[in-house]
C-alpha cells in the first residue's frame, strides 16, 4: 500500500482508528501501527459529547454503537459535602435538539471494539498490532520508520496518534515531557444494582468539593456505573498509572454526604492516573507528518473533551486531505491551522475548570451560588461553542 494516497498512522486508540476510517472514506489507503499486541482500552467509561457523536454517526457507526451507548437523561451538579443539588440539565432529547447530535456515554472497550470492527471491514484500512513505532526519520520521500520486531520501512505520509507520550512527537523534535498538573484520577466501575438508590438510573452526576470532585454515569444499557474521582495530588506516581488504593479515595470523601461515599465504597477495583497535559504541537509541522489527539494536544479531563478532540481532529484531517490529496504536506498544514486555536482554548478551559471544581471555603460558596443562579441550562449554554461544532 505505498504511494502518494497512502497514510500511515501510529496508534490505534480512539483517535487513530477514527482517523483511519475518516481517511479511508476520503479515498486514502491507511496502515495503522499499534504498539499493543491486541486492540483494547482501559476498563472505564468515556463521554462522547455531540461534537464527537456527530462524527461517528457520519461514519455510519450509529447502528453498531446503539447497543453499547447510553444517552443520559440529564446531568446533576451537586455539592459533595452537603449533597445539595446546585443545578440540573437535560441531556437526552435536549442535547439532540440543541446541538444536533446525541450526548453519549460508553464503555471505552465497547467503543474501541466498534471502531476496530469498522476498520476490519474497511478494505482500505490495515491495522497491524504489536507494531510499536520506535523511531521516525526523514527519508527521500516521506519518512523512515523503525517498527518493533520489523524491518525499517519508508512511508509517504505519517500521522502520530500515539497518545500523550508520543514517540512520533519526540521524533519530530519535541522532547519536552508532559506537564503533571497536580491532580490524580481514580477510576472504577460497579454494577448499577450496587449503586445507592438515590444515584441509580440514567443521569450523569458531577459532585464538587474542596480539592476533590466526582463524576458518575451509567454504562452498558444502564447495567454498570462508571465512577471517576479526581483528587489534588503532589507528585505523579511511578509509571503514571497504577492500581488505586480505595482507602485514599474514601479518605478524600470523608467529609462528604452519604450517597457519594456509599458509591465509592461499593466501587472497585480502582485504577489511578496521574494527570498531565501538553501544549498544542500545531504550528510546528513540516513535510508529510502531523499529529492527532493526545499526541498533539493532551488535555486535562475537566471538560471531558480529550477523546472528542481526537475524533474532531480525525474528521478535519480527512477533509483537508480530501481537498489536497496530491499535496499532503499542504493538507496537513491546513488541518493544523484549523485545529490549533480550538484545542488550545479547550485545554485552557479544562485547566480552569480543574481549579474551579476544587475550590474551598468562601470561594467554593461563591462558585456554588453562581452555579445555582446559572442553572443547568445556563451551564450548558456556555459550552455551545464546544458541542455545536461541526468538523
Ligand atoms: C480520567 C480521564 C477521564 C477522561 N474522560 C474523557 C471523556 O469523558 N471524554 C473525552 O472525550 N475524553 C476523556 N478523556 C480523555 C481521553 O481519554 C483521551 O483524550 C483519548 O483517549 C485520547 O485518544 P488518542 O487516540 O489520542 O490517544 P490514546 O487513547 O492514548 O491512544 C494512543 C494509542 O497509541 C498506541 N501507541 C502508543 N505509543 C505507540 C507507538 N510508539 N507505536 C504505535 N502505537 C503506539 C497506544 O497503545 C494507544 O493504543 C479522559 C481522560 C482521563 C485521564
Amino acid at each position: 500500500m505505498a504511494g502518494a494516497r497512502h497514510v500511515t498512522i501510529a496508534g490505534a486508540g480512539i483517535g487513530g482508528l477514527t482517523a483511519a476510517l475518516c481517511l479511508a472514506r476520503a479515498g486514502f489507503a491507511v496502515t495503522v501501527l499499534e504498539r499493543a499486541p491486541a486492540l483494547e482500552e482501559v476498563g472505564a467509561g468515556i463521554q462522547l459529547s455531540p461534537n464527537a457523536s456527530r462524527v461517528l454517526i457520519a461514519l455510519g457507526l450509529a447502528e453498531a454503537l446503539a447497543p453499547v451507548v447510553v444517552t443520559p437523561a440529564g446531568m446533576d451538579v451537586r455539592s459533595g459535602p452537603s449533597g445539595a443539588l446546585l443545578a440540573a440539565a437535560d441531556l437526552g432529547t435536549e442535547a439532540a435538539r440543541r446541538w444536533g447530535a446525541p450526548w453519549w456515554v460508553v464503555h471505552r472497550a465497547d467503543l474501541l471494539a466498534v471502531l476496530a470492527e469498522a476498520a476490519a471491514r474497511e478494505p482500505l484500512v490495515q491495522v497491524e498490532t504489536a507494531a510499536a513505532v520506535e523511531t521516525v526519520t526523514r527519508a527521500a520521500v516521506g519518512f523512515a520508520l523503525t517498527v518493533a520486531g520489523g524491518a525499517r520501512r519508508e512511508v509517504p505520509a505519517l500521522v502520530g496518534a500515539d497518545g500523550i507520550r508520543s514517540v512520533v512527537r519526540l521524533s519530530l523534535g519535541d522532547a519536552a515531557p508532559p506537564t503533571f498538573r497536580r491532580r490524580s484520577a481514580f477510576r472504577a466501575t460497579l454494577d448499577m444494582a450496587a449503586v445507592p438508590a438515590a444515584l441509580r438510573g440514567d443521569r450523569l452526576g458531577l459532585w464538587l468539593g474542596p480539592d476533590v470532585h466526582l463524576v458518575h454515569y451509567p454504562l452498558r444499557a444502564g447495567s454498570l456505573c462508571n465512577v471517576v474521582v479526581i483528587i489534588g495530588d503532589e507528585a505523579p506516581i511511578e509509571g503514571w498509572r497504577a492500581p488505586g488504593d480505595p482507602a485514599v479515595v474514601a479518605a478524600r470523601l470523608a467529609h462528604w454526604s452519604g450517597a457519594p461515599r456509599q458509591l465509592v465504597a461499593a466501587a472497585g477495583p480502582w485504577q489511578r492516573w496521574s494527570l498531565a497535559d501538553r501544549p498544542t504541537w500545531f504550528g510546528r509541522g513540516e513535510g508529510a507528518a502531523t499529529l492527532l489527539g493526545d499526541a498533539a494536544h493532551a488535555m486535562l479531563p475537566f471538560v471531558a473533551q480529550g477523546g472528542a478532540m481526537a475524533v474532531e481532529d480525525a474528521a478535519v484531517l480527512a477533509r483537508c486531505c480530501a481537498a489536497a490529496p496530491d499535496d499532503l504536506p499542504r493538507a496537513f498544514r491546513a488541518y493544523e491551522g484549523e485545529r490549533a486555536a480550538r484545542v488550545a482554548r479547550i485545554q485552557s478551559l479544562a485547566r480552569r475548570n480543574g481549579a474551579i471544581y476544587h475550590l474551598k471555603g468562601p470561594a467554593a460558596f461563591a462558585r456554588d451560588a453562581t452555579i445555582r443562579l446559572m442553572g443547568g441550562r445556563g451551564l450548558l449554554a456556555r459550552q455551545d461553542w464546544i458541542y455545536a461544532y461541526r468538523p
